[in-house]
Protein backbone atom coordinates (compact mmCIF):
# COMPACT_ATOMS: atom_id res chain seq x y z
CA UNK A 1 0.00 0.00 0.00
CA UNK A 2 2.64 2.13 0.99
CA UNK A 3 4.91 1.59 -1.85
CA UNK A 4 1.63 2.88 -4.29
CA UNK A 5 0.82 5.67 -2.40
CA UNK A 6 4.68 6.58 -3.24
CA UNK A 7 4.80 6.39 -6.71
CA UNK A 8 1.35 8.04 -6.99
CA UNK A 9 2.73 10.63 -5.46
CA UNK A 10 6.35 10.59 -7.53
CA UNK A 11 4.72 10.38 -10.85
CA UNK A 12 2.59 13.12 -9.88
CA UNK A 13 5.60 15.24 -8.61
CA UNK A 14 7.42 13.71 -12.49
CA UNK A 15 4.56 15.19 -14.48
CA UNK A 16 4.56 18.36 -12.58
CA UNK A 17 8.38 19.08 -13.21
CA UNK A 18 7.71 17.49 -16.47
CA UNK A 19 4.89 20.32 -17.25
CA UNK A 20 6.91 23.21 -15.76
CA UNK A 21 10.26 23.13 -17.41
CA UNK A 22 10.09 26.88 -17.50
CA UNK A 23 12.21 26.52 -20.42
CA UNK A 24 12.31 29.49 -23.15
CA UNK A 25 10.32 28.20 -26.24
CA UNK A 26 10.93 29.49 -29.59
CA UNK A 27 8.03 29.67 -32.68
CA UNK A 28 8.69 26.52 -34.96
CA UNK A 29 9.39 28.93 -37.87
CA UNK A 30 11.97 30.68 -36.22
CA UNK A 31 13.56 27.41 -35.07
CA UNK A 32 13.82 26.96 -38.94
CA UNK A 33 15.42 30.21 -39.04
CA UNK A 34 18.39 29.40 -37.03
CA UNK A 35 18.69 25.73 -38.02
CA UNK A 36 18.93 27.65 -41.85
CA UNK A 37 21.70 30.17 -40.51
CA UNK A 38 23.79 26.56 -39.15
CA UNK A 39 22.96 28.22 -35.35
CA UNK A 40 22.09 24.99 -33.96
CA UNK A 41 24.09 23.04 -32.26
CA UNK A 42 21.94 20.04 -30.52
CA UNK A 43 18.56 18.94 -30.52
CA UNK A 44 16.84 16.34 -28.06
CA UNK A 45 14.63 14.03 -30.29
CA UNK A 46 11.62 12.50 -28.93
CA UNK A 47 7.94 11.41 -29.30
CA UNK A 48 6.85 14.62 -27.05
CA UNK A 49 5.40 17.50 -28.05
CA UNK A 50 8.07 19.74 -27.64
CA UNK A 51 11.71 19.32 -28.17
CA UNK A 52 14.50 20.98 -26.85
CA UNK A 53 17.32 22.31 -28.58
CA UNK A 54 20.41 24.17 -27.76
CA UNK A 55 22.12 26.43 -29.78
CA UNK A 56 25.57 27.44 -30.82
CA UNK A 57 25.74 30.04 -27.98
CA UNK A 58 24.57 27.69 -25.42
CA UNK A 59 21.35 29.02 -25.46
CA UNK A 60 18.42 26.64 -24.40
CA UNK A 61 15.14 26.37 -26.20
CA UNK A 62 12.16 24.56 -26.98
CA UNK A 63 10.14 24.19 -29.90
CA UNK A 64 6.92 22.43 -31.22
CA UNK A 65 7.66 18.78 -32.57
CA UNK A 66 6.86 17.99 -35.92
CA UNK A 67 7.23 14.69 -35.75
CA UNK A 68 7.50 14.48 -39.13
CA UNK A 69 9.86 11.56 -40.53
CA UNK A 70 12.40 13.26 -41.93
CA UNK A 71 13.19 15.68 -39.64
CA UNK A 72 15.89 13.92 -38.25
CA UNK A 73 17.59 13.51 -41.65
CA UNK A 74 17.02 17.62 -41.59
CA UNK A 75 18.94 18.07 -38.66
CA UNK A 76 21.15 15.87 -39.65
CA UNK A 77 21.99 17.62 -42.58
CA UNK A 78 22.50 20.90 -40.68
CA UNK A 79 25.36 19.43 -38.67
CA UNK A 80 23.15 19.06 -35.58
CA UNK A 81 24.24 16.82 -33.03
CA UNK A 82 20.60 14.83 -32.64
CA UNK A 83 20.79 13.29 -29.26
CA UNK A 84 17.56 10.83 -29.04
CA UNK A 85 16.35 10.00 -25.48
CA UNK A 86 15.50 6.40 -25.38
CA UNK A 87 11.41 5.75 -25.11
CA UNK A 88 11.08 5.30 -21.67
CA UNK A 89 7.21 5.57 -21.10
CA UNK A 90 5.57 8.02 -18.45
CA UNK A 91 4.27 4.96 -16.24
CA UNK A 92 7.97 3.21 -16.20
CA UNK A 93 9.32 6.21 -15.30
CA UNK A 94 8.40 6.89 -11.79
CA UNK A 95 9.05 3.17 -10.84
CA UNK A 96 13.02 4.07 -12.12
CA UNK A 97 13.20 7.08 -9.48
CA UNK A 98 11.70 4.93 -7.36
CA UNK A 99 14.55 2.68 -7.21
CA UNK A 100 17.25 4.99 -7.47
CA UNK A 101 15.59 6.76 -4.52
CA UNK A 102 15.99 3.58 -2.35
CA UNK A 103 19.28 3.10 -3.59
CA UNK A 104 19.96 6.53 -2.67
CA UNK A 105 18.33 6.49 0.82
CA UNK A 106 20.46 3.33 0.81
CA UNK A 107 24.44 4.79 -0.33
CA UNK A 108 23.10 8.50 1.69
CA UNK A 109 24.70 6.82 5.09
CA UNK A 110 27.72 5.50 3.24
CA UNK A 111 28.22 8.94 1.44
CA UNK A 112 27.93 11.30 5.29
CA UNK A 113 30.98 9.09 6.77
CA UNK A 114 32.76 9.40 3.10
CA UNK A 115 32.32 12.99 3.45
CA UNK A 116 33.51 13.44 6.55
CA UNK A 117 36.31 11.18 5.99
CA UNK A 118 37.34 13.36 3.37
CA UNK A 119 36.78 16.33 5.70
CA UNK A 120 39.03 15.08 8.25
CA UNK A 121 41.62 13.95 5.98
CA UNK A 122 41.83 17.58 4.39
CA UNK A 123 42.01 19.21 7.81
CA UNK A 124 45.50 17.67 8.14
CA UNK A 125 46.56 19.81 4.79
CA UNK A 126 46.10 22.66 7.51
CA UNK A 127 48.19 21.54 9.56
CA UNK A 128 51.63 21.27 7.41
CA UNK A 129 51.87 24.93 6.80
CA UNK A 130 53.81 26.56 3.66
CA UNK A 131 56.93 27.71 3.39
CA UNK A 132 57.00 30.11 1.03
CA UNK A 133 60.39 32.23 0.90
CA UNK A 134 60.74 32.53 -2.77
CA UNK A 135 57.53 34.86 -3.41
CA UNK A 136 58.21 38.53 -2.32
CA UNK A 137 57.09 41.59 -3.37
CA UNK A 138 59.28 41.28 -6.67
CA UNK A 139 56.78 39.22 -7.78
CA UNK A 140 53.34 41.87 -7.37
CA UNK A 141 53.88 43.97 -10.58
CA UNK A 142 51.92 47.40 -9.54
CA UNK A 143 49.26 47.37 -6.56
CA UNK A 144 51.48 50.03 -5.31
CA UNK A 145 49.06 51.04 -2.35
CA UNK A 146 48.51 48.04 -0.94
CA UNK A 147 51.74 46.86 -0.97
CA UNK A 148 52.98 49.64 0.85
CA UNK A 149 50.20 49.19 3.46
CA UNK A 150 51.73 46.01 3.85
CA UNK A 151 55.21 46.81 4.41
CA UNK A 152 54.11 47.70 8.03
CA UNK A 153 52.58 44.53 8.48
CA UNK A 154 55.82 42.54 7.49
CA UNK A 155 57.75 44.64 9.76
CA UNK A 156 55.34 44.13 12.95
CA UNK A 157 55.84 40.44 11.89
CA UNK A 158 59.70 41.11 12.30
CA UNK A 159 59.44 43.19 15.48
CA UNK A 160 56.18 42.52 17.16
CA UNK A 161 58.77 43.59 20.12
CA UNK A 162 59.30 47.00 18.95
CA UNK A 163 55.72 47.69 18.45
CA UNK A 164 55.04 46.38 22.01
CA UNK A 165 57.29 48.57 24.01
CA UNK A 166 55.71 51.81 21.96
CA UNK A 167 52.31 50.31 22.80
CA UNK A 168 51.07 50.38 19.20
CA UNK A 169 48.01 48.19 18.49
CA UNK A 170 48.84 46.44 15.02
CA UNK A 171 45.80 45.10 13.09
CA UNK A 172 45.68 41.47 13.54
CA UNK A 173 43.58 40.83 10.75
CA UNK A 174 44.08 42.23 7.01
CA UNK A 175 41.55 41.82 4.41
CA UNK A 176 42.15 42.43 1.09
CA UNK A 177 39.04 43.04 -0.85
CA UNK A 178 38.39 43.68 -4.99
CA UNK A 179 37.56 41.71 -7.95
CA UNK A 180 38.77 38.52 -8.83
CA UNK A 181 42.16 37.75 -10.21
CA UNK A 182 44.09 41.15 -8.92
CA UNK A 183 46.25 39.33 -6.65
CA UNK A 184 45.47 39.10 -3.53
CA UNK A 185 46.52 35.75 -3.04
CA UNK A 186 49.89 37.03 -4.72
CA UNK A 187 49.89 39.64 -2.26
CA UNK A 188 49.23 37.23 1.13
CA UNK A 189 52.13 35.17 -0.15
CA UNK A 190 54.15 38.11 -0.92
CA UNK A 191 53.94 39.00 2.83
CA UNK A 192 55.10 35.12 4.33
CA UNK A 193 57.72 35.51 1.68
CA UNK A 194 59.02 39.01 2.60
CA UNK A 195 58.12 38.23 6.29
CA UNK A 196 60.36 35.07 5.71
CA UNK A 197 57.38 32.72 8.03
CA UNK A 198 55.12 30.09 7.42
CA UNK A 199 52.17 30.56 5.26
CA UNK A 200 48.80 28.99 6.05
CA UNK A 201 46.62 28.93 3.46
CA UNK A 202 42.56 27.76 3.44
CA UNK A 203 39.31 28.58 2.04
CA UNK A 204 36.09 29.46 3.51
CA UNK A 205 34.53 26.99 1.56
CA UNK A 206 36.42 24.57 3.35
CA UNK A 207 35.05 25.38 6.84
CA UNK A 208 31.37 25.21 5.41
CA UNK A 209 30.66 21.77 6.61
CA UNK A 210 28.14 18.81 6.88
CA UNK A 211 28.92 18.13 10.06
CA UNK A 212 27.68 20.19 13.01
CA UNK A 213 30.78 21.81 14.97
CA UNK A 214 33.35 20.78 12.33
CA UNK A 215 34.11 24.26 11.07
CA UNK A 216 34.38 25.63 14.32
CA UNK A 217 36.59 23.08 15.43
CA UNK A 218 38.85 23.37 12.13
CA UNK A 219 38.89 26.95 13.38
CA UNK A 220 40.37 26.39 16.29
CA UNK A 221 42.59 23.56 15.21
CA UNK A 222 44.54 26.25 12.36
CA UNK A 223 44.85 28.96 15.09
CA UNK A 224 46.77 26.32 17.39
CA UNK A 225 48.89 25.19 15.03
CA UNK A 226 49.55 28.25 13.63
CA UNK A 227 50.43 29.65 17.56
CA UNK A 228 52.56 26.41 17.55
CA UNK A 229 54.49 27.55 14.31
CA UNK A 230 55.45 30.95 16.25
CA UNK A 231 55.21 33.62 13.73
CA UNK A 232 53.19 33.15 10.53
CA UNK A 233 50.62 34.43 8.17
CA UNK A 234 47.47 32.73 8.02
CA UNK A 235 45.61 33.16 4.72
CA UNK A 236 41.50 32.55 4.54
CA UNK A 237 40.58 33.15 0.39
CA UNK A 238 36.74 33.50 0.42
CA UNK A 239 36.44 34.46 4.05
CA UNK A 240 32.66 35.37 2.35
CA UNK A 241 31.77 31.97 3.02
CA UNK A 242 32.05 31.69 6.88
CA UNK A 243 31.98 35.95 7.23
CA UNK A 244 28.67 36.63 5.97
CA UNK A 245 26.24 38.42 7.84
CA UNK A 246 24.87 36.66 10.56
CA UNK A 247 20.92 36.78 11.15
CA UNK A 248 19.33 36.99 13.73
CA UNK A 249 16.30 34.50 13.66
CA UNK A 250 18.54 31.44 13.06
CA UNK A 251 17.48 28.68 10.85
CA UNK A 252 19.19 25.35 10.96
CA UNK A 253 21.81 25.82 8.52
CA UNK A 254 22.78 29.05 8.89
CA UNK A 255 23.51 28.52 12.74
CA UNK A 256 26.08 26.01 12.29
CA UNK A 257 27.80 28.77 9.99
CA UNK A 258 27.35 31.45 12.81
CA UNK A 259 29.17 28.95 14.82
CA UNK A 260 32.10 28.93 12.44
CA UNK A 261 31.84 32.78 12.67
CA UNK A 262 32.11 33.13 16.22
CA UNK A 263 34.70 30.94 16.43
CA UNK A 264 37.07 32.41 14.58
CA UNK A 265 35.97 36.12 16.27
CA UNK A 266 36.62 33.99 19.43
CA UNK A 267 40.26 33.41 18.02
CA UNK A 268 40.98 36.49 16.93
CA UNK A 269 40.44 38.43 19.84
CA UNK A 270 42.25 35.27 22.06
CA UNK A 271 45.56 35.72 20.93
CA UNK A 272 47.96 37.86 22.07
CA UNK A 273 49.37 41.25 19.78
CA UNK A 274 53.24 40.14 20.39
CA UNK A 275 52.74 36.82 19.11
CA UNK A 276 53.86 38.04 15.22
CA UNK A 277 50.73 36.26 14.06
CA UNK A 278 48.89 38.09 11.16
CA UNK A 279 45.68 36.83 9.36
CA UNK A 280 45.04 37.89 6.15
CA UNK A 281 41.84 37.32 4.11
CA UNK A 282 40.29 37.70 1.24
CA UNK A 283 37.21 38.37 -0.37
CA UNK A 284 35.59 39.73 -3.46
CA UNK A 285 32.50 40.69 -1.81
CA UNK A 286 33.16 43.13 1.16
CA UNK A 287 29.29 44.31 1.30
CA UNK A 288 28.39 41.00 2.71
CA UNK A 289 30.10 40.43 5.41
CA UNK A 290 29.70 40.74 8.87
CA UNK A 291 30.29 43.93 10.81
CA UNK A 292 31.77 42.01 13.74
CA UNK A 293 34.46 40.99 11.09
CA UNK A 294 35.84 44.54 10.61
CA UNK A 295 35.61 45.83 14.10
CA UNK A 296 38.96 46.74 15.55
CA UNK A 297 40.97 43.50 16.90
CA UNK A 298 39.69 41.66 14.01
CA UNK A 299 40.42 42.72 9.94
CA UNK A 300 40.12 46.16 11.10
CA UNK A 301 43.15 47.20 8.18
CA UNK A 302 40.89 46.92 5.18
CA UNK A 303 43.34 47.11 1.82
CA UNK A 304 41.58 47.77 -1.73
CA UNK A 305 43.24 45.74 -4.48
CA UNK A 306 42.20 47.36 -7.35
CA UNK A 307 42.16 46.60 -11.18
CA UNK A 308 45.41 47.31 -12.54
CA UNK A 309 45.89 51.20 -14.44
CA UNK A 310 47.83 51.71 -17.48
CA UNK A 311 51.34 51.75 -15.69
CA UNK A 312 50.52 48.76 -13.61
CA UNK A 313 49.26 46.71 -16.46
CA UNK A 314 52.66 47.40 -17.84
CA UNK A 315 54.45 46.46 -15.43
CA UNK A 316 52.44 43.15 -15.04
CA UNK A 317 52.94 42.17 -18.47
CA UNK A 318 56.50 43.00 -18.06
CA UNK A 319 56.98 40.87 -15.36
CA UNK A 320 55.30 37.80 -16.84
CA UNK A 321 57.41 38.21 -20.28
CA UNK A 322 60.19 37.76 -18.69
CA UNK A 323 60.84 34.24 -19.40
CA UNK A 324 59.45 34.41 -22.85
CA UNK A 325 60.41 34.60 -25.87
CA UNK A 326 58.73 37.81 -26.91
CA UNK A 327 59.49 39.65 -30.56
CA UNK A 328 61.16 42.73 -30.73
CA UNK A 329 57.85 44.03 -32.43
CA UNK A 330 55.51 43.03 -29.51
CA UNK A 331 55.04 46.67 -27.55
CA UNK A 332 53.89 45.73 -24.10
CA UNK A 333 53.19 49.91 -23.86
CA UNK A 334 50.67 49.85 -26.59
CA UNK A 335 48.97 46.43 -25.15
CA UNK A 336 48.80 48.00 -21.79
CA UNK A 337 46.67 50.70 -23.17
CA UNK A 338 44.55 48.02 -25.15
CA UNK A 339 44.21 45.94 -22.13
CA UNK A 340 41.58 48.20 -20.03
CA UNK A 341 39.67 46.73 -17.15
CA UNK A 342 41.95 43.43 -17.53
CA UNK A 343 43.16 41.84 -14.23
CA UNK A 344 46.52 41.00 -13.65
CA UNK A 345 45.20 37.11 -13.96
CA UNK A 346 44.03 38.31 -17.17
CA UNK A 347 47.39 39.62 -18.45
CA UNK A 348 49.39 36.66 -17.45
CA UNK A 349 46.93 34.44 -19.04
CA UNK A 350 47.01 36.72 -22.75
CA UNK A 351 50.81 36.33 -22.46
CA UNK A 352 50.51 32.44 -21.42
CA UNK A 353 47.67 31.88 -24.31
CA UNK A 354 49.91 33.72 -26.68
CA UNK A 355 52.94 31.87 -25.90
CA UNK A 356 50.51 28.46 -26.07
CA UNK A 357 49.76 30.01 -29.93
CA UNK A 358 53.08 30.51 -30.86
CA UNK A 359 54.47 26.97 -29.72
CA UNK A 360 51.52 25.25 -31.32
CA UNK A 361 52.53 27.22 -34.61
CA UNK A 362 56.20 26.07 -33.97
CA UNK A 363 57.44 29.76 -34.49
CA UNK A 364 60.63 30.81 -32.58
CA UNK A 365 58.98 34.25 -30.90
CA UNK A 366 55.92 35.54 -30.27
CA UNK A 367 54.84 37.70 -33.00
CA UNK A 368 52.02 40.16 -32.68
CA UNK A 369 49.70 37.70 -34.87
CA UNK A 370 50.04 35.57 -31.82
CA UNK A 371 49.23 38.30 -29.36
CA UNK A 372 46.48 39.35 -31.27
CA UNK A 373 45.03 35.88 -31.63
CA UNK A 374 45.89 35.57 -27.84
CA UNK A 375 44.29 38.56 -27.06
CA UNK A 376 40.91 38.13 -29.03
CA UNK A 377 40.98 34.32 -27.15
CA UNK A 378 41.04 35.80 -23.56
CA UNK A 379 38.22 38.72 -24.23
CA UNK A 380 35.76 36.58 -25.87
CA UNK A 381 36.93 33.11 -26.58
CA UNK A 382 37.99 30.98 -29.30
CA UNK A 383 37.67 32.52 -32.69
CA UNK A 384 34.39 30.66 -34.61
CA UNK A 385 37.23 28.40 -37.07
CA UNK A 386 34.34 28.43 -39.45
CA UNK A 387 33.03 31.42 -40.77
CA UNK A 388 31.38 29.91 -43.72
CA UNK A 389 28.20 29.66 -41.75
CA UNK A 390 27.25 33.18 -41.01
CA UNK A 391 25.47 34.59 -43.95
CA UNK A 392 26.48 37.69 -45.86
CA UNK A 393 23.06 39.93 -44.88
CA UNK A 394 24.55 38.96 -40.58
CA UNK A 395 27.81 39.67 -41.27
CA UNK A 396 26.65 43.23 -42.60
CA UNK A 397 24.14 43.97 -39.91
CA UNK A 398 27.44 43.38 -37.66
CA UNK A 399 29.22 45.41 -39.39
CA UNK A 400 26.79 48.50 -39.39
CA UNK A 401 26.09 48.01 -35.97
CA UNK A 402 29.73 48.05 -34.47
CA UNK A 403 31.06 50.93 -36.91
CA UNK A 404 27.83 52.96 -35.36
CA UNK A 405 28.85 52.54 -31.86
CA UNK A 406 32.75 53.08 -33.42
CA UNK A 407 31.61 56.39 -35.43
CA UNK A 408 29.65 57.77 -32.20
CA UNK A 409 32.28 57.61 -30.14
CA UNK A 410 34.62 59.43 -32.43
CA UNK A 411 31.93 62.15 -33.39
CA UNK A 412 31.07 63.07 -30.12
CA UNK A 413 34.72 63.53 -28.91
CA UNK A 414 37.58 63.35 -30.90
CA UNK A 415 39.78 62.45 -28.13
CA UNK A 416 37.64 59.35 -27.48
CA UNK A 417 39.51 56.20 -27.92
CA UNK A 418 38.16 53.38 -30.04
CA UNK A 419 41.46 50.71 -30.14
CA UNK A 420 40.05 48.15 -31.87
CA UNK A 421 36.73 46.71 -34.05
CA UNK A 422 35.75 43.71 -34.76
CA UNK A 423 33.15 41.47 -36.84
CA UNK A 424 34.74 38.27 -35.77
CA UNK A 425 31.65 36.50 -33.98
CA UNK A 426 32.74 34.36 -31.12
CA UNK A 427 31.98 30.88 -30.04
CA UNK A 428 30.66 32.46 -26.50
CA UNK A 429 27.98 34.35 -29.11
CA UNK A 430 29.21 37.39 -29.14
CA UNK A 431 28.65 38.84 -32.97
CA UNK A 432 31.55 41.27 -32.47
CA UNK A 433 32.66 44.49 -30.45
CA UNK A 434 33.83 47.88 -30.59
CA UNK A 435 36.12 48.46 -28.42
CA UNK A 436 36.64 51.68 -26.93
CA UNK A 437 38.95 53.38 -24.36
CA UNK A 438 37.15 55.97 -22.17
CA UNK A 439 40.21 59.24 -20.74
CA UNK A 440 41.34 57.94 -17.98
CA UNK A 441 40.28 60.09 -14.88
CA UNK A 442 38.98 60.67 -11.48
CA UNK A 443 35.06 61.72 -12.13
CA UNK A 444 32.80 61.25 -14.99
CA UNK A 445 30.85 64.72 -15.94
CA UNK A 446 27.39 64.57 -16.85
CA UNK A 447 28.22 64.65 -20.27
CA UNK A 448 30.37 61.38 -20.04
CA UNK A 449 27.38 60.02 -18.85
CA UNK A 450 25.53 61.20 -21.91
CA UNK A 451 28.30 60.55 -24.47
CA UNK A 452 28.51 56.68 -22.83
CA UNK A 453 24.71 56.19 -23.46
CA UNK A 454 24.73 57.62 -26.77
CA UNK A 455 27.84 55.59 -28.09
CA UNK A 456 25.89 52.29 -26.81
CA UNK A 457 23.21 53.49 -28.62
CA UNK A 458 24.97 53.84 -31.86
CA UNK A 459 24.56 49.71 -32.63
CA UNK A 460 20.80 49.94 -32.68
CA UNK A 461 21.07 53.31 -33.96
CA UNK A 462 23.18 52.44 -37.41
CA UNK A 463 20.73 49.55 -37.78
CA UNK A 464 17.98 51.19 -38.32
CA UNK A 465 19.57 53.97 -40.61
CA UNK A 466 20.74 51.63 -42.94
CA UNK A 467 18.00 48.38 -42.63
CA UNK A 468 15.02 50.31 -41.19
CA UNK A 469 12.77 50.42 -38.54
CA UNK A 470 11.51 46.79 -39.29
CA UNK A 471 14.57 45.36 -39.72
CA UNK A 472 16.36 46.37 -36.05
CA UNK A 473 18.31 43.02 -34.33
CA UNK A 474 18.33 41.63 -31.33
CA UNK A 475 22.14 42.37 -31.38
CA UNK A 476 21.35 45.71 -29.29
CA UNK A 477 19.70 44.00 -26.14
CA UNK A 478 23.66 44.13 -24.29
CA UNK A 479 23.98 47.93 -24.96
CA UNK A 480 20.44 48.56 -24.18
CA UNK A 481 21.18 46.91 -20.79
CA UNK A 482 24.01 49.49 -20.16
CA UNK A 483 22.42 52.24 -22.15
CA UNK A 484 19.67 52.14 -19.24
CA UNK A 485 21.50 51.49 -16.33
CA UNK A 486 23.71 54.48 -16.91
CA UNK A 487 20.67 56.49 -17.96
CA UNK A 488 18.88 55.12 -14.27
CA UNK A 489 21.78 56.03 -11.82
CA UNK A 490 21.80 59.91 -13.88
CA UNK A 491 18.53 60.56 -12.99
CA UNK A 492 17.82 58.45 -9.73
CA UNK A 493 21.00 58.36 -7.92
CA UNK A 494 23.62 60.97 -9.31
CA UNK A 495 21.55 64.01 -8.73
CA UNK A 496 22.28 64.60 -12.44
CA UNK A 497 18.74 65.38 -13.67
CA UNK A 498 17.03 68.59 -14.13
CA UNK A 499 13.22 67.42 -13.18
CA UNK A 500 14.54 64.60 -10.50
CA UNK A 501 16.68 66.85 -8.99
CA UNK A 502 19.13 65.73 -6.50
CA UNK A 503 17.01 63.49 -4.83
CA UNK A 504 18.81 59.73 -4.53
CA UNK A 505 16.15 57.12 -5.32
CA UNK A 506 17.80 54.26 -3.15
CA UNK A 507 16.95 56.22 -0.48
CA UNK A 508 13.49 56.29 -0.80
CA UNK A 509 13.48 52.79 -1.62
CA UNK A 510 15.39 51.72 1.70
CA UNK A 511 12.41 53.73 3.26
CA UNK A 512 9.67 51.60 0.96
CA UNK A 513 8.78 54.91 -0.86
CA UNK A 514 7.78 54.06 -4.06
CA UNK A 515 8.84 55.89 -7.23
CA UNK A 516 9.27 53.61 -9.68
CA UNK A 517 6.80 54.96 -12.20
CA UNK A 518 7.88 58.26 -12.68
CA UNK A 519 11.50 57.59 -12.94
CA UNK A 520 10.56 54.54 -15.82
CA UNK A 521 8.87 57.01 -17.34
CA UNK A 522 11.94 59.76 -17.09
CA UNK A 523 14.60 57.14 -18.29
CA UNK A 524 12.75 56.46 -20.94
CA UNK A 525 12.52 59.99 -22.04
CA UNK A 526 16.07 60.36 -21.79
CA UNK A 527 17.02 57.43 -23.41
CA UNK A 528 14.09 58.27 -26.19
CA UNK A 529 15.94 61.85 -26.63
CA UNK A 530 19.56 60.75 -26.55
CA UNK A 531 18.59 57.94 -29.40
CA UNK A 532 16.87 60.80 -31.52
CA UNK A 533 20.18 62.92 -31.32
CA UNK A 534 22.54 59.41 -32.05
CA UNK A 535 20.26 58.85 -35.29
CA UNK A 536 20.67 62.31 -36.24
CA UNK A 537 24.46 62.25 -35.71
CA UNK A 538 25.15 58.90 -37.31
CA UNK A 539 22.76 60.57 -40.48
CA UNK A 540 24.75 63.40 -40.99
CA UNK A 541 27.82 61.22 -41.14
CA UNK A 542 26.28 58.32 -43.15
CA UNK A 543 28.86 58.14 -45.66
CA UNK A 544 31.60 57.90 -42.83
CA UNK A 545 29.62 54.76 -41.65
CA UNK A 546 29.07 53.52 -44.89
CA UNK A 547 32.92 53.41 -45.09
CA UNK A 548 33.81 51.86 -41.27
CA UNK A 549 31.36 49.29 -42.34
CA UNK A 550 32.80 48.77 -45.38
CA UNK A 551 36.42 48.56 -44.33
CA UNK A 552 34.92 45.82 -42.04
CA UNK A 553 33.36 43.76 -43.91
CA UNK A 554 36.78 43.77 -46.00
CA UNK A 555 39.37 43.28 -43.18
CA UNK A 556 36.79 41.63 -40.22
CA UNK A 557 38.93 43.84 -37.84
CA UNK A 558 40.36 47.31 -37.78
CA UNK A 559 42.06 49.38 -35.29
CA UNK A 560 42.44 52.83 -34.28
CA UNK A 561 45.40 53.98 -36.87
CA UNK A 562 42.60 52.61 -39.78
CA UNK A 563 39.28 54.51 -38.08
CA UNK A 564 41.08 57.59 -37.25
CA UNK A 565 42.58 57.42 -41.26
CA UNK A 566 39.20 56.88 -42.75
CA UNK A 567 38.12 59.72 -40.46
CA UNK A 568 41.26 62.28 -41.54
CA UNK A 569 40.34 61.69 -45.37
CA UNK A 570 36.61 62.35 -45.23
CA UNK A 571 37.39 65.38 -43.28
CA UNK A 572 39.96 66.25 -45.81
CA UNK A 573 37.81 65.96 -48.62
CA UNK A 574 34.73 67.87 -47.52
P1 LIG B 1 43.10 36.85 -6.49
O1 LIG B 1 43.54 36.13 -5.27
O2 LIG B 1 42.95 38.34 -6.30
O3 LIG B 1 41.90 36.26 -7.17
P2 LIG B 1 45.56 35.83 -7.51
O4 LIG B 1 46.51 36.38 -6.54
O5 LIG B 1 45.17 34.41 -7.35
O6 LIG B 1 44.26 36.74 -7.59
O7 LIG B 1 46.15 36.06 -8.98
C1 LIG B 1 46.22 35.04 -9.93
C2 LIG B 1 47.47 35.19 -10.78
O8 LIG B 1 47.43 36.37 -11.57
C3 LIG B 1 48.73 35.31 -9.98
O9 LIG B 1 49.22 34.06 -9.63
C4 LIG B 1 49.65 36.05 -10.93
O10 LIG B 1 50.22 35.16 -11.87
C5 LIG B 1 48.72 36.96 -11.67
N1 LIG B 1 48.67 38.30 -11.07
C6 LIG B 1 47.58 38.91 -10.56
N2 LIG B 1 47.89 40.14 -10.11
C7 LIG B 1 49.20 40.31 -10.34
C8 LIG B 1 50.11 41.38 -10.09
N3 LIG B 1 49.73 42.53 -9.52
N4 LIG B 1 51.40 41.21 -10.45
C9 LIG B 1 51.81 40.08 -11.04
N5 LIG B 1 51.00 39.03 -11.29
C10 LIG B 1 49.71 39.13 -10.96
ZN1 LIG C 1 26.34 46.81 -29.74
Amino acid sequence: MLLILLIAIISSIFVFVKNNSGENEIPYTLFLMHLENGLVEEAYLDESAKIKIILDNSNEFVTDNPRTEGFKELLLMHDVNVIEKSQISNQIMPLIILAALVFGLFYFRKNISKQAEKEMSSMSSIESGEYNTQIGFKDVAGNEEAKASLEEIIDFIKNPKIYKEFGVRLPRGVLLYGSPGTGKTLLAKAVAGEANVPFYPVNGSDFVQVYAGLGASRIRDLFKKAKEAGKSVIFIDEIDCIGKKRKSSSVSGSEEGDRTLNALLAEMSGFKENEGIVIVAATNRIDVLDEALLRPGRFDRQIEVELPDINARYEILKLHSKNKPLNNEVDLRKLASETMYFSGSKLENLLNEAAMIAIKLRAKEITNEHMNKAYYKVLVGDEKLDRTYINKKDKEITAYHEAGHALIAKLIDKTNRVTKVSIIPSTKGVGGFSLNIPVDKMYKTKKDLLSNIMIALGGRAAEEIVFGKDNITTGASSDLEKATDIALSLIGTLGMDDDFGLINLSVLMSKDIREDKNIVMRTKDTLDELYCQTVITLKNSRDLLEKIAQELLLNETIDENDINRIINTFEAVS
